[in-house]
């Protein structure tokens, strides 16, 4: 059988291994738009403050090893279901029997400008490299980024450990708002402006401005801030072009049935560019994530396969550590019953709704997060439990955060 993967994230690398530990004879081919080996992107920040290669999560001889043709630079730029075959930005066309689509996401960027040369991002590892160079070689000492979730406070930690003066703006009225509550992410906030970021909230960029090269941002307000470097962290949006005269069905991610089928006969779609039902609520949406995309990939596998295995839904979760205190956050932030313990700089909030947990946030000690994660996965009545919940030695020594957490 011929497997081509398009994308050699964490879903294109998980689907390939999984197949591969089930099917030593399928040809597999893996394509790649960027120049690079696999890599994680959660490890890049610190790949450019500690110079840890730990964001190439997988060794130079990966490849070979697992019995993957692997094509970097290649972009693929048409989908033919019919024809069961791709068409290359070369105009190669490559057959194959079994398709899967692994293409994540990019920067989305809905400000008037958004285009313009020397308007960076962090989406890619070429992206971090161009931004990291312009502080190396001493020509960006201030910096102005646009947004702030998680992806844009990853980036102004990063640029003030490069010893960079940073500008965030968010128009919202808190830090990452998809995954934060307002209590903690004012803790967030505060963490950050303690690190020199001067994050201004409730503050709307217009357009990006510069001539011919971005220089700054015109604010809702009329004001005009400037810098050195001008970054957009403002979300992602599915890689979705090559899908555009393909027929498959997409409408904000790639539509998938529960073994990650997608409209199309043989073809499998997993990470970032799918939409999923959420494991918790059962609402189908983006879900943006590390973990997501290895658990799909691995679905995914199994399914090229023959095993016929069901896709159980996706997580909500994130954490921050560069922050000098770790938060993390997973789930839902609203739910008809909230436990709180505050101790010290410790924050532990749990969201229950119908006795069972459906998210939690941890500021500080964040020791109980694996068994809460546990709890929640398995839609645990936790009503026995609930006086226990908030006890600080709750969940102690459990591993299984530290094991979801391991691929940074
Ligand atoms: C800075 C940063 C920090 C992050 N931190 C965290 C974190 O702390 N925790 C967490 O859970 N998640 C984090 N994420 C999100 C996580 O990295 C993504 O969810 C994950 O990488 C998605 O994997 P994927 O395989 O679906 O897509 P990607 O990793 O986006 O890989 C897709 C690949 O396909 C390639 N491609 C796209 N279109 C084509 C084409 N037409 N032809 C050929 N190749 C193509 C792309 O260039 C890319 O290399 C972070 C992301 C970033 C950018």
């Amino acid at each position: 059988m011929k497997i081509i993967i398009i994308g050699a994230g964490p879903a294109g690398v998980t689907a390939a291994e999984t197949v591969r530990s089930f099917d030593r004879r399928s040809e597999i081919s893996m394509l790649t738009d960027e120049p690079y080996l696999p890599y994680s992107p959660p490890a890049m920040a610190d790949h450019f403050i500690f110079h840890t290669d730990n964001h190439l999560w997988r060794s130079a001889d990966w490849p070979v090893q697992t019995g993957v043709n692997y094509l970097k630079g290649v972009r693929v730029v048409e989908i033919e279901p019919d024809a069961h075959q791709i068409r290359l930005a070369s105009g190669a066309k490559i057959p194959y029997d079994k398709l899967v689509i692994a293409s994540g996401a990019r920067l989305y960027a809905p400000v008037k400008g958004a285009e313009m040369p020397g308007v960076y991002n962090f989406k890619s590892l070429s992206a971090a490299e161009s931004i990291v160079e312009k502080v190396r070689s001493g020509q960006a000492r201030s910096a102005l980024i646009v947004g702030a979730g998680f992806i844009g406070m990853e980036i102004a930690l990063l640029l003030r450990e490069l010893g960079v003066e940073v500008t965030q703006i968010e128009m919202l009225d808190q830090v990452m708002a998809a995954m934060l509550d307002a209590e903690t992410a004012a803790i967030a906030v505060a963490l950050m402006r303690a690190h020199g970021v001067d994050v201004r909230l409730n503050t709307k960029a217009d357009e990006f401005i510069g001539n011919g090269k971005a220089r700054g941002v015109r604010l809702e307000s009329g004001e005009l801030l400037t810098a050195d470097l001008v970054i957009a962290a403002t979300g992602v949006k599915p890689n979705l072009d090559l899908l555009s005269s393909s027929g498959i069905t997409f409408q904000r991610g790639i539509i998938v049935d529960n073994q990650l089928r997608t409209s199309a006969p043989d073809v499998f779609a997993a990470g970032d560019c799918i939409e999923s039902p959420n494991l918790v609520t059962g609402e189908t949406g983006l879900h943006a994530i590390f973990p997501n995309a290895t658990e799909q990939g691995h679905v995914v596998g199994m399914n090229l396969a023959g095993l016929q295995v069901r896709y159980e839904g996706a997580e909500r979760m994130n954490s921050l550590k560069h922050l000098g205190l770790p938060i993390m956050a997973a789930g839902e932030k609203q739910g008809d019953t909230i436990l709180q313990n505050k101790t010290g700089t410790n924050l532990r909030t749990i969201y229950l709704r119908d006795k069972r947990i459906v998210g939690f946030q941890l500021v500080g000690d964040i020791g109980a997060a694996g068994v809460l994660h546990a709890l929640m996965a398995q839609k645990s009545d936790v009503s026995h439990l609930e006086a226990r919940l908030l006890d600080p030695g709750f969940g102690e020594g459990m591993l299984v955060w530290n094991a979801i957490q391991s691929y940074t």
